[in-house]
């Protein structure tokens, strides 16, 4: 490649396109590159500065450039930008990220566009801001199939690339994945376990070392994600003990070894002066600022502010510090600049401003508007918020809005409204042009898994209920009931129901209308047993928000435990009318239908759901069943086998085949099968009655007999096995009165 070098093209259109406001510039960003043949990145770079040259663009002569480099991008989940070292956090252990800071560029001042995982790392993907990438909340939406991001661009020319993920929250099914050509997502999960929908960072820095490791001639795009200083903070040694009193610390403290791991990779394989290294936060923490402990609720600086470090030997300037504000949307363009890589040609352009020339000529970029947004009230029905930031005045619109100047107020404790009216309406103004032209946000098709998953992390998984209009809440008077609604979360996970449950209690005592706060503590009722009063919760959160299919969900699946066949039928018809697609519906109506006795009906719906969701063994397990009760042996045979081979450690298709085989006259297959199945899960005590059975058809008395009586030993007294145990005793009463067979 010559060293002729391309300044980034944004600059170029406005000298080309003098007409456009600024904001119209900024949404076409490199557009001016994007008309390049897709894929020749070399000659393209040649023909565009020909073409420059020729229109005369003058740009600065850059000192050069990272073409071919390879790109290490760790995203730090949660690590606010005042708890780091090299942004004068005394206390902080971030050795790794200090070292980085100093051998590169430390961008002090950037702010998220919106402090919620998905959408900020999206941001940082695809350089647009959530209006315009459509991911507004966590769990809800996906990235849609066309937006090209950081992954597919550079996939497209010729970069092999790999994600690892820290958190179910940024799992595939968000979208994310669609240009790397590996994405390691499998984070376990144990449905009991609750909070357990991450891995730590030392098992994704492992996972990412080795596809690291991997031979290529390829450029590498990696993109490695650190979750652990989110919430719960819980270190591990040597730093729980460390930080024993500060555990967030210690948390972020793991997370600078974690990174100094991947930066020794770079150095022993020599790749570190060919690799342009990229630390970034999603979004900070509250820690109790403005009453706010987690984030996501509110906008203010302790969750806005995220550290940002870019390190490209011998191409950018090294231990330079960017004061100028700037976003996480920022970074897609200037790192693309940085590779030389174009965007493609059927993009519009990036919300971020290129910032390399600026970076290169060790310069302050120019001053622009920092736009953020959360939505996150809006699971509660309380007001969206947003902020505009232009210098050190920013703008907190919400239904008492706010004015800071962070520069004499850094804590953000004055607000200057009504005083200042005349700023806050300047910069509400360029809020609407900024957050103007919403695209139509993709709902993430979520399994109840998933669900759970991201209820584990607290989120709420999806579908919030809508704000209740120009009388919705303003998120920040709503603080103090959201601890308590945290706390109600942290005690049902940790299995105290009564605690919870009192707790909610309070929540709704204050928010009476709210039907989320109405559906949790309905099933605080239901964890606790008390069914008749979840689904008089229910009734009345499905009448407040009519449109909330998971209430109704649950408003159905109790009614049919709670043996309002019927009525669950109803409302299960109701529910599968809204959302076809919906596998854990079709399961449940399924279910309802064999209640019925409707064989064919249920075995319908279960069908269905397995093809809506094929790795579900629990449906696979039903849909045996009902096809046992219909005789259809093989097919069921079929089913628990799939079931099966999906979860080896699941007893119920263990005991479904056992009984299957026994049905047939097979009691020598038959036993092994509920041997397994009691082994996995011993409370299964029906499987005891048919091992007895099984034991008895082979001939073997003794055990038989054996089996018997431990099955009517562990159900004694409990009435729901009434039938199975006088079955049991009459089994039993026959083989001790004939010693010596019938
Ligand atoms: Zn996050």
């Amino acid at each position: 490649m010559l060293s002729l070098r391309k300044g980034p093209a944004i600059r170029c259109l406005r000298t080309i396109v003098p007409t456009l406001d600024p904001e119209g510039l900024a949404r076409l960003g490199c557009s001016c590159v994007a008309r390049l043949p897709w894929g020749e990145a070399f000659s393209g770079s040649v023909i565009l500065c020909f073409a420059l040259v020729l229109i005369g663009c003058g740009h600065p002569q850059a000192t050069g450039s990272a073409e071919g480099f390879n790109l290490l991008l760790i995203t730090i989940d949660t690590v606010r930008a005042d708890h780091v070292g090299a942004w004068g956090y005394r206390e902080a252990e971030t050795a790794n990220m200090d070292a980085l800071a100093a051998a590169g560029v430390r961008l002090a001042d950037v702010s998220t566009p919106v402090p919620l995982t998905t959408p900020a790392h999206a941001s940082i993907l695809t350089g647009l801001l959530p209006p315009h990438h459509g991911i507004r909340t966590n769990g809800g939406d996906r990235l849609d199939d066309t937006t090209p991001d950081l992954a597919t661009i550079l996939g497209a020319a010729g970069y092999r690339t790999g994600a690892f993920i820290g958190a179910s929250v940024l799992d595939h099914r968000f979208g994310l994945a669609r240009g790397f050509a590996t994405y390691d997502d499998e984070i376990p999960f144990d449905p009991h376990a609750g909070l357990d929908a991450e891995r730590p960072g030392r098992v994704v820095a492992d996972r990412a070392l080795a596809w690291l490791g991997q031979e290529s001639s390829r450029p590498f795009f990696a993109w490695i994600h650190l979750y652990d200083a989110h919430t719960p903070y819980r270190p591990p040694e040597p730093y729980r003990t460390r930080f024993a009193a500060h555990s967030y610390d210690g948390e972020i403290a793991e997370v600078d070894h974690q990174i100094g791991r991947l930066l020794e990779w770079l150095q022993q394989s020599r790749n570190a002066s060919r690799t342009v290294v990229v630390i970034a936060a999603d979004h900070g923490e509250g820690l109790g600022d403005h009453g706010e402990l987690t984030h996501g609720l509110l906008l203010y600086q302790s969750c806005l502010h995220v550290p940002v470090i870019i390190r490209a030997s011998g191409v950018l300037p090294t231990g330079f510090v960017v004061e100028a504000p700037l976003s996480l949307v920022d970074l897609a363009p200037t790192l693309l600049s940085l590779l030389q890589v174009p965007a493609p040609e059927d993009r519009e352009g990036f919300d971020g401003h290129d910032i390399f020339e600026a970076l290169i000529a060790r310069r302050e970029p120019a001053g622009e508007n920092v736009y953020a947004e959360s939505r996150y009230a809006e699971n509660f029905g309380w007001s969206p918020i947003a902020v505009l930031r232009r210098g050190r005045l920013k703008y907190i619109a919400a239904p008492k809005p706010e004015l800071y100047d962070l520069k004499s107020d850094p804590n953000e404790d004055r607000n200057l409204l009504p005083g200042r009216s005349a700023d806050a309406d300047k910069l509400a103004e360029a809020l609407a042009v900024l957050g103007s032209g919403e695209v139509v946000s993709h709902k993430a098709d979520l399994d109840p898994e998933a669900r759970a998953r991201l209820q584990s992390l607290g989120y709420l998984g999806g579908e919030g209920v809508k704000a209740r209009g120009a009388h919705a809440q303003d998120p920040k008077d709503m603080v103090a009931l959201l601890q308590t609604y945290d706390k109600a979360q942290s005690a049902l996970h940790a299995g105290d129901v009564d605690q919870s449950r009192s707790l909610l209690e309070e929540i709704v005592a204050a928010d009476p209308d709210n039907p989320l706060f109405l559906g949790e503590l309905a099933k605080a009722c239901h964890r606790a047993g008390d069914l008749d009063q979840a689904i008089t919760l229910l009734r009345r959160s499905v009448d407040l928000a009519l449109d909330s299919r998971s209430l109704r969900y649950n408003l159905a699946v109790t009614l049919l435990e709670a043996g309002h066949t019927d009525q669950a039928l109803d409302e299960l018809r109701k529910v599968v009318a809204l959302e076809p697609y919906r596998a854990d519906a079709r399961n449940a109506l399924g279910m309802a239908l064999a209640v019925t006795n409707d064989l064919d009906g249920a075995r319908e719906q279960l069908e269905e759901a397995t093809r809506l969701d094929p790795n579900d063994p629990r449906i696979l397990n039903n849909l045996g069943d009902v096809l046992r009760g219909a005789g259809r042996f093989q097919d069921s045979e079929r089913a628990y086998r799939r079931a099966i081979a999906i979860d080896s450690d699941y007893a119920d298709p263990w005991y479904g085949l056992g009984t299957l085989y026994l049905q047939q006259k097979h009691p020598t297959e038959a036993l092994p099968c509920f041997d397994r199945a009691l082994a996995i899960h011993p409370g299964l005590h029906r499987a005891r009655l048919n091992r007895g059975l099984a034991a008895e058809l082979i001939g073997n008395r003794a055990e038989a007999i054996a089996a018997y009586r431990d099955f009517l030993a562990r159900t004694s007294g409990d009435s729901r096995y009434a039938a199975q145990a006088s079955m049991a005793r009459r089994l039993l009463v026959h083989l001790e009165q004939n010693p010596n067979g019938p």
